[in-house]
């Protein structure tokens, strides 16, 4: 894509190319050059497109156990045991568009529409708070009330002034549909943290096959839409595909070559990649049968080779998966899950989990039942949004991330929330085991880091509140 605005050709999805690494490097498994790219992936540099389908051909035990072990040192270097938290807040499920997966798309009788007012998404946000969120996902069908994206960007403003209990929200992240240069603008005026949005498929015969009608249904005007981001200004982009719809392999390298492609163009890829798995949703055939089904098998093995081609980029885990699940991909190389999910709109007031979903859940856990299992298993959750909150974003996020300085800063930012958590949300149970993993955590952190951690944490515990390097 060249750097004309009005361009929304994805011309850097190459699908000659991606047919070409497929058959040539992942069709059979090559134990010497499997380990030459396990060895590469050490050096957290990231993966070319050829190693990445080398890993994707594995299918023997021995090296899959290889793959695992490297995935794992890869995501504690860079990642330590932190995890962090959020919820999806579903404000609308119109929508105008025919995605054949979804529960929301416009024919689907079998969903009962409704679009939040101000009020209701208050009121919503506020329950989050009670659970002791303070990042939200705010999700939206493609279709506004009254004047378009307007009934968004008032969302947004909503859901950062709801205050309970001496909380707020602190990072309001978003999953929409694709926006014009100036929308992006506007959107970015709103202080948003990522701009997430899942291409579903790359595939384009795929893709014209399962979104029959809308807007939607412009490939091109979707995978272009985080260029549109970054020129507005937008510079933390979240990726995803619906795993299921094509090939897994295929939509990975794809997913590849849309990264280089921002790389190349803006100086940074994208700030997550999202995996989610189709998940049956009312109305839906093809949800409940996939045409590409992911084994929980490739499933493991895609988020290990995600997390080595791409180090710095976050992985985040739905509730769409269940926890079993979610806690094998933990330990392979997701940073980020939400927690407590609703998927209609209204459905945390409504405490109400299938009416009008988008999908069904996995992980049916509150916060706190998450929180503690975390725990269990030797995670810190943080519910840090110090970054966004600093600007160190985009390419200046990148910039610290990729010689290992970050480190320094989430650490004690994962701790110093993950005591306001403690303090403010948790039962005695719950405070006096997450103290101990704190404790833990200290005992195990460089001089330097381990002083900053302790700095902040005696902030909260006297009482302050928001603080973070
Ligand atoms: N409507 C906007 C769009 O499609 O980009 C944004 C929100 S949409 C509600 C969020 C995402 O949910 C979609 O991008 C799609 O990947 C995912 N989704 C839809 N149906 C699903 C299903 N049956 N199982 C799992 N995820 C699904
Ligand atoms: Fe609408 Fe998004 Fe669902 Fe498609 S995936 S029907 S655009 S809400």
């Amino acid at each position: 894509m060249t750097g004309n605005i009005a361009d929304t050709r994805a011309t850097w999805l190459d699908d000659a190319t991606i047919e070409r690494v497929l058959a040539s490097s992942c069709s059979r498994e090559d134990p010497a050059r499997a380990r030459e790219v396990l060895a590469k992936a050490r050096e957290l540099k990231g993966l070319s497109l050829t190693d990445v389908a080398v890993l994707m051909g594995l299918s023997s035990p021995e090296l899959t156990a290889e793959l695992y072990h490297t995935a794992k040192a890869v995501k504690e270097e860079i990642y330590g045991n932190r995890i962090v938290l959020f919820a999806p807040l579903y404000i609308s499920n119109l929508c105008s568009n025919e995605c054949l997966y979804c529960a929301f798309r416009k024919s689907n009788t079998e969903v009962i529409r409704r679009a939040l007012s101000r009020d209701e998404i208050l009121e919503e946000t506020r329950i989050i708070l009670r659970q002791g969120h303070k990042r939200v996902l705010m999700v939206a069908g493609e279709a506004y009330p009254g004047s378009g994206i307007d009934y968004v960007l008032d969302a947004i403003d909503a859901i950062y002034e709801a205050r309970e209990g001496g909380g707020n929200i602190r990072r309001v992240n978003v999953n929409l549909a694709p926006l014009s240069v100036e929308d992006f603008r506007r959107l970015k005026e709103r202080h948003i943290g990522t701009f997430q949005l899942f291409q579903e498929t790359y595939h384009r015969p795929t893709y014209e096959s399962v979104h029959l009608a809308g807007p939607k249904r412009d490939l091109d005007w979707r995978a272009s839409s985080f260029d549109r981001a970054m020129l507005a200004g937008i510079d933390d982009v979240g990726m995803g595909l619906l795993y299921g719809l094509y090939d897994w392999r295929y939509e990975t390298l794809a997913l590849m070559m849309h990264i280089a492609h921002l790389e190349e163009r803006f100086g940074v890829g994208c700030h997550t990649i999202s995996v989610p798995r189709i998940e049956p949703a009312v109305g839906s055939d093809l949800a409940s049968r996939p045409p590409h089904a992911v084994s929980d098998e490739d499933f493991l093995k895609l988020v290990a080779i995600l997390r080595l081609a791409v180090p710095y980029t976050g992985l985040i885990m739905s509730t769409r998966e269940n926890a079993a699940i979610r806690g094998l991909t933990l330990e392979l190389g997701v940073s980020q899950i939400s927690a407590g999910s609703r998927t209609n709109p209204g459905g945390y007031k409504e405490d109400s989990q299938f009416e009008a979903a988008q999908f069904q859940l996995g992980d049916h856990r509150s916060l706190a039942e998450v929180v503690k299992d975390l725990g269990d298993h030797g995670f810190i959750p943080s519910f840090c949004t110090g970054c966004y909150r600093l600007g160190r974003t985009g390419k200046d996020f990148m910039d610290l991330a990729k010689p290992g300085l970050i480190k320094a800063k989430c650490a004690p930012n994962a701790l110093s929330t993950f005591e306001e958590y403690l303090l403010d949300y948790a039962g005695e149970e719950e405070r006096l085991a997450g103290e101990c993993a704190i404790a833990a955590s200290l005992d195990g952190m460089e001089e330097r880091t381990r002083r900053v951690s302790e700095k902040l944490l005696s902030k909260v515990r006297s009482g302050q509140r928001d603080v973070y390097c």
